[in-house]
């Protein structure tokens, strides 16, 4: 018998995975796919590699999580450096996000000026800064007191930051600034939505200047693409099952009984514990009994239908590019709920992702997943997008169209067939749902536990951590 079946290899799933098998525990990670990484992971269409989702790592410095998780495993990962961390382009105006605040600020000033700049990037500066030194406070929900007892470890952190917390992000902006011009809301309104995942009004200021501060920290690139981190990250464990999707699973007296969907692998195993790192409101699926489903039930509303269109293209050029832009417009992109389109480029020197002399580009904007469901209109809505998208990455970042060698799209159908989810990006800490109504990392079933974006504390490589993090905590291991 296995003490750990993890179910799924995204940030989550391999990072536990990965814990735990370093810790000695008998442990075997299950990925449907024949690669890791899920929302992050890479994959090759017609000879050339691209990141999936995800193509930008925050977390990896001295003191912040992402670094101590992967540090507690004893694995480095080969990383670039990307400052700015990411350019932005709004009405002609590039406005690089670079770390250093005064460098920041010099061309702030020049693109949307206004007296308070200073004031207010500083305190974005600040409460990032504070934040993560915030350390010791751990959530769990397999029981009533389990709960109230973890809530009250963030008391320090609520009265420290109480006044952020109370007011929802555009009421203060709108209020610190006085005066504020659309674009510039604009401009940070863009920011915050790929980080948070929630227009400003729906978030407290707290978790806005969080977001809106992120790139004052170290953000990093990986060679290779994130599925090279993955592999890294799991190459000294014993045993990674790809290609190996986990059907169902029964709940015994004292273990789990997994059913697997590969012929060559056994075609059920049995295990002491269960990590999940599928999607919280769809995972009652994999269970018959009644108190399981039962307490997966109130999570199932938690699916907010908000996902991702994606476009991937190679091109064959000798410009330069930075590693991640940020493309705003006037107007929302057709078929999406934004007006912001994050296109991200591979190093210009990473061949291990591409041939030289090549860039390989993941570019994502936010969609609703149900305006993907009619299959009438599906192929000439994408194939409308995918133009469109095409059109402004090319004439804002002037690349012609004899230097692209392959173009495709993806929409939330294509990430359900392939991860199982079409909910991308996480579970938004908003107003209404806010920590004492979150899915915790464990669960009241003995020996059933998860980890993800769907679940404590939130999305991203930074917010999954946080949740492998207190599972490891709550694990006692
Ligand atoms: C377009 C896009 C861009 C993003 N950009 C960034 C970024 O730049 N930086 C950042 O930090 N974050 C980014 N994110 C968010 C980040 O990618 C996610 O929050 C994170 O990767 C989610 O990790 P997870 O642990 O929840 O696992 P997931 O990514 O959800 O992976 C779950 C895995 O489980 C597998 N699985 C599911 N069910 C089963 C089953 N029954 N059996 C076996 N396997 C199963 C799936 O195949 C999948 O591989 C982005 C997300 C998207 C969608």
């Amino acid at each position: 018998m296995i003490d750990y079946a993890v179910v799924g290899s995204g940030v989550g799933g391999s990072s536990i995975a990965a814990y735990l098998d370093a810790k000695g525990y008998k442990t075997v990670l299950f990925e449907k796919e024949p690669y890791l990484g899920g929302c992050s992971s890479t994959f090759m269409h017609r000879g050339f590699s691209y990141n999936t989702g995800a193509t930008t790592m925050a977390g990896y410095q001295e003191g912040h999580i992402v670094k101590s998780m992967f540090d507690a495993i004893g694995f480095t990962p080969e990383l670039i450096s990307s400052d700015p961390a990411i350019v932005i382009i709004q009405n002609g105006k590039k406005t690089p996000r670079y770390r250093d605040l005064e460098q920041f600020l010099a061309i702030l000033d020049t693109h949307y000026p206004h007296p308070k700049n200073r004031d207010f990037w500083t305190l974005v500066y600040r409460l990032g800064t504070e934040f993560y030194a915030q350390q010791g406070h751990y959530y769990s929900n397999s029981s009533f007191l389990h709960k109230v007892r973890s809530l009250t470890s963030f008391l320090p952190l609520f009265f420290k930051f109480q006044r952020y917390l109370r007011v929802n992000g555009l009421a203060f902006i709108k209020q610190f600034y006085g005066d504020i011009t659309g674009e510039y809301l604009q401009f940070l309104e863009s920011q915050v939505l790929i980080v948070a995942q929630a227009p400003l009004k729906e978030i407290n200021f707290f978790t806005a200047a969080l977001s809106l501060g992120y790139t004052f920290n170290e953000t990093h690139y990986v060679p290779g693409g994130f599925g090279a981190l993955f592999d890294q990250l799991t190459a000294t464990m014993q045993n990674v099952q790809r290609r190996t999707e986990i059907t169902g699973i029964q709940k015994q007296d004292d273990y789990f009984l997994l059913h697997t969907k590969r012929s060559s692998f056994t075609r059920t195993v049995k295990a002491k514990n269960v990590i999940l790192n599928s999607t919280v409101y769809d995972s009652s699926a994999l269970f018959s009994q009644d108190r399981i489903k039962r307490y997966y039930k109130p999570y199932e509303k938690l699916n907010n239908h908000q996902s991702s269109f994606m476009l991937y293209m190679t091109i064959k050029t000798d410009k330069l590019f930075e590693h991640h832009y940020q493309l705003i417009q006037n107007e929302p992109y057709p078929h999406t709920l934004s007006s912001a389109l994050f296109v991200s480029f591979s190093d210009k020197n990473d061949e291990k992702l591409c041939p030289k002399g090549h860039y390989s580009i993941t570019a994502s904007i936010h969609t609703d997943e149900r305006w993907w469901e009619n299959k009438v209109q599906y192929e000439s809505q994408k194939a409308h997008l995918q133009e469109v998208l095409t059109k402004s990455i090319c004439d804002i970042l002037h690349i012609t169209n004899d230097e692209i060698v392959h173009c495709f799209s993806a929409t939330p159908k294509t990430f359900k067939q392939y991860i199982r989810r079409s909910q991308l990006g996480g579970n938004p800490i908003t107003m209404r749902n806010f920590l004492p109504k979150l899915p915790s990392n464990n669960t009241p079933i003995k020996g059933l536990y998860h980890v993800g974006d769907t679940v404590y504390a939130a999305q991203g490589w930074p917010g999954v951590m946080l949740g492998v993090d207190n599972l490891r905590k709550l694990l006692h291991v």
